[in-house]
């Protein structure tokens, strides 16, 4: 049972962050669905890459998740939609996670507006933490990219930058 004790939080950071346990599901849903079809193209590299950013999107819906058990909130978990993880190349697939990144950033300022409007200190603290996560996910993303920009049609560069994402 919830806590009565507990402050109630206010309807739009609370429906916001409900939400957005589903969205970040459905990153992770997104980034599985790429690592599979880099498997299947024979880049394990890549794959580990996208597995790895899969399960970094459990942890940010989980954080979600306990953060309004933890302020006494009942959680209705949303429906997460089917990834649409089709990609022509590797570029194309950083360029769908990069571009996917910039959209999840909005929501994590979406989400921190209605803190601020709502007075919501404890959730503006655990917003910082997401927003500086966004920077470094729109950074990694971005370097990919531009190296899979420089690599072209190589193949010789491409196996090289496959090789490199084993290791993140
Ligand atoms: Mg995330």
């Amino acid at each position: 049972m919830a806590e009565i004790t507990q402050t109630p939080m206010k309807g739009a950071v609370r429906e916001a962050m409900e939400a957005q346990v589903g969205n970040e599901f459905h990153a992770a849903y997104l980034y599985l669905s790429m690592a599979g079809s880099f498997e299947v193209a024979n880049f394990p590299g890549f794959a580990h890459w996208m597995r790895s950013q899969a399960k970094e999107e459990v942890e940010h819906a989980t954080k979600f998740f306990d953060f309004l058990i933890e302020r006494g909130e009942s959680v209705q978990l949303p429906a997460i939609p089917a990834p649409t993880g089709s990609f022509r190349s590797p570029l194309d697939a950083f360029e769908q996670s990069l571009a996917h990144e910039k959209k999840v950033t909005a929501q994590i300022n979406d989400i921190y507006a209605h803190a601020v409007r709502e007075n919501d200190y404890p959730a503006q603290v655990l917003l910082h933490w997401y927003i500086e996560e966004q920077v470094e996910e729109e950074a990694s993303a971005s370097q990919i990219v531009e190296r899979l920009r420089m690599a072209g049609d190589d193949p010789t560069a491409l196996l090289m930058l496959d090789s490199e994402m084993k290791s993140r």
